[in-house]
């Protein structure tokens, strides 16, 4: 099996952040690439962990899933999952989360034409394993979702939140949530791949055959589980 004895991370999904008991600020991420990276790796012999936000598909068989809402608690669950020989973190986290949630619904008063929430940043979830002082797994793969200057962007966040590969698509006009295909480029330190527009599934697939070569061509040995 490609990847028997690895111990893979995959986060999916979006999070929700909650606003106050009735009200929360979320995106259309589907989990669908996500879940099928997990699968992917099941089935190729890996011990998969799959920390998912709220979705409506069903959880992949054979992985060991998760189920968080808020970006805090995915957070807290990768690190949970931790040590780890590989991290996919494919999920769309909110960047922001209600500074306060409000014990009570808030209420729209007569005169109101405005509200104003305060919202603050999301543990980056890449970023703190990317940067892991002593748990970093040995390859970090992060997504990127742009509009505009998509491999130049890719590359800035493959530095800022230190990972090695970012699989970076195109989502002007709402192309990615919820389709079928998607046309990913895989951007790495020193190369940038197309990899056509193609199923979720066959990208999943791509990224397994791609992450056997690491571990077969790098030496690095897989963490024993
Ligand atoms: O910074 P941006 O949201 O564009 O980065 C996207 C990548 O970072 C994705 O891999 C996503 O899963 C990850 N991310 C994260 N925690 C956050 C924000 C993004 O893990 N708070």
């Amino acid at each position: 099996m490609p990847l028997s004895k690895l111990n893979i991370l995959v986060t999916s999904g979006p999070t929700i952040e909650k606003i106050d008991p009735v009200r929360y600020l979320s995106n259309y991420s589907s989990g669908k690439q996500g879940h099928a990276i997990a699968a992917a790796c099941a089935e190729a012999g890996a011990n998969v962990t799959l920390i998912s936000g709220p979705v409506h598909i069903p959880d992949p068989q054979g992985v060991n899933v998760v189920h968080v809402e808020s970006a805090q608690h995915m957070h807290e669950a990768c690190h949970n999952a931790l040590p780890a020989d590989v991290a996919i973190c494919s999920a769309a986290v909110c960047d922001w989360q209600a500074s306060t949630i409000a014990d009570d619904k808030l209420k729209k008063r007569a005169n109101d034409d405005e509200l104003t929430l305060h919202f603050t940043k999301t543990p980056d979830i890449l970023k703190s394993l990317g940067t892991h002082p002593t748990l970093r797994p040995k390859l970090v793969v992060g997504f990127a979702a742009e509009t505009e200057n998509f491999i130049q962007n890719a590359r800035i966040k493959l530095f800022a939140k230190q990972c090695d590969w970012v699989l970076v698509n195109d989502v002007s006009n709402n192309k990615v949530f919820g389709q079928e295909d998607t046309h990913l480029q895989l951007v790495t330190h020193d190369s940038v791949e197309n990899l056509e527009k193609r199923s979720k599934e066959e990208v999943a697939k791509i990224v397994v055959f791609k992450m056997h070569r690491f571990f077969t061509s790098s030496g690095a040995a897989p963490i024993a589980i």
